[in-house]
């Protein structure tokens, strides 16, 4: 052990999450290091962007940079039925302003995260690679920093008065405190891989999502990035994605190709170009988003099942709002687990109301449709919603809702420990 490093905040993970609460800060002026396991640019899942992403992008200077980017850009969204028959796609400029909010982008992770790291280093924040965390230091209870292990293998600590979680679903303080609860419903399996050559519809509907369902309530993304990439993954329950015994994710994926004929179509000129990824690790949220001297942001606070694409807007407006509630805190030299109450409160807001439509989606008697044909009334809130404009009451949508469905329950998790509490080493 050597040298000690002292910072207004240590972020762990250079992810959206983690590059959002630092670029924040550094605008706020403050003194942000932000440590990152890999090196970059590093591949990740997670490539479609949702319209009121926006806000956060445009608050951390990265609108611009996208629009210069080769990023396809998504104005709509499609449901196609196992038949391959597709809905009319839904166009967010029929409800939102065309120049801002109601265009966005499918990104391909590796060049949008590393987009987000050089936009923070331009705003003065030191991001330094191949570091990996290993675990907190703290004082009295009190989070004052972090230990790691550099690219050299030596071990260093850097102290802070703020340490702010990013490592996404590695979740590093769920993980060291045992705070991981998985959603009780939401246990999904993940398979995807690429393809080049594939289709992809023409002029503006060129760049639009396409969620393709398969038997019981299992799904298709398909997102058309650049350079004649597809990516396309299968969502289902575990059960229903192994029956007969199959194991392979690519054997996985290829059997439920078949199951949509809109998918098989697609993919029929194409030919795959990566390997087959797998992921079981799904839903869950963190006991708490902060303890004294630490924040939570992104998926390190919880994640939520990717149908509605919501992973990177929470990622990057909970980076943000972290960042303002860091800030005030840091002037009124109390960084207490209360100061990151509202917060909590208002991620798990968003969160929550994400939750109830990932449920309603999921049940087997309901569709949208016949919900909003019903009740025309709550259709602007239900895009609003699907949309991530999701800080609003939406009482009377998930009134309707509740006639079908049954809702979940908000999950009693996610605020602060109790100021005071101190950890076990
Ligand atoms: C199958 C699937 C599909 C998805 N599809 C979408 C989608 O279409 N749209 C969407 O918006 N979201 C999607 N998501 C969600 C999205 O991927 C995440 O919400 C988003 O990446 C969260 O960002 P983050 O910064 O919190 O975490 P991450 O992006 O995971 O970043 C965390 C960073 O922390 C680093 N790190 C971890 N541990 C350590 C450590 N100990 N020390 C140092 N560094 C560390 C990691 O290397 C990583 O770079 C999907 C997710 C899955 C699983």
């Amino acid at each position: 052990m050597n040298r000690v490093d002292t910072f207004d905040a240590v972020v762990v993970g250079a992810g959206p999450a983690g590059t959002a609460t630092a670029t924040a800060l550094a605008q706020h002026g403050r003194r942000v290091l932000v440590l990152e396991r890999e090196k970059f640019p590093r591949y990740h899942v997670g490539e479609s962007l949702i319209p009121f992403t926006y806000h956060a992008l445009e608050r951390l200077g990265m609108i611009p940079r996208l629009r210069a980017s080769a990023f396809p850009k998504k104005f709509s969204v499609q449901f196609v039925a196992p038949s391959g028959r597709a809905s009319q796609p839904f166009y967010f400029f029929n409800r939102y302003d065309r120049e801002t909010v109601a265009q966005t982008w499918q990104v391909l992770r590796s060049e949008f995260d590393q987009m987000l790291v050089d936009n923070a280093r331009g705003k003065g924040v030191d991001i330094r690679e191949q570091v990996v965390v290993t675990g907190f230091l703290r004082e009295s209870g009190r989070h004052v920093g972090v230990r790691a292990t550099l690219p050299d293998g030596s071990v260093r600590e850097f102290r802070a008065p703020v340490t702010v979680d990013a490592t996404g679903r590695d979740a590093l303080a769920a993980t060291t405190y045992a705070w991981r609860r998985n959603d009780p419903m939401l246990r999904k399996v993940a398979v995807w891989t690429y393809y080049e050559g594939a289709l992809r519809d023409p002029g503006i509907d060129a760049g639009g999502t396409t969620v393709a369902f398969i038997p019981d309530k299992g799904w298709f993304w398909y997102i058309p990035q650049h350079n004649d990439r597809i990516s396309v993954g299968v969502v289902a329950d575990g059960k229903y994605l192994a029956r007969d015994g199959v194991k392979d994710p690519a054997e996985i994926f290829h059997r439920e190709v078949k199951e949509n004929k809109w998918i098989e179509a697609h993919l029929a000129p194409g030919r795959p170009c990566g390997e087959y990824w797998l992921t079981n690790e799904y839903t869950f949220r963190s006991l708490h988003s902060a303890a004294d001297g630490l924040v939570l942001v992104g998926d390190s606070f919880g994640f939520l099942d990717p149908v509605f694409s919501s992973g990177l807007m929470l990622a990057l407006k909970s980076g943000v709002l972290a960042a303002d509630a860091i800030d005030a805190a840091l002037r009124a030299g109390d960084t207490a687990s209360t100061r990151f109450e509202p917060y909590a409160r208002e991620m798990h807001e968003s969160v929550e109301n994400m939750r109830k439509l990932v449920y309603a989606f999921y049940d087997k008697n309901v569709s949208f449709r016949t919900v909003t044909d019903r009740y025309p009334e709550v259709a602007g809130d239900l895009t609003d919603c699907l949309s991530g404009d999701v800080n609003k009451d939406f009482t009377r949508m998930f009134g309707a809702f509740s006639e079908f469905t049954t809702l979940p329950e908000a999950l009693p998790y996610g605020m602060p420990a109790p100021a005071g509490t101190v950890f076990a080493p």
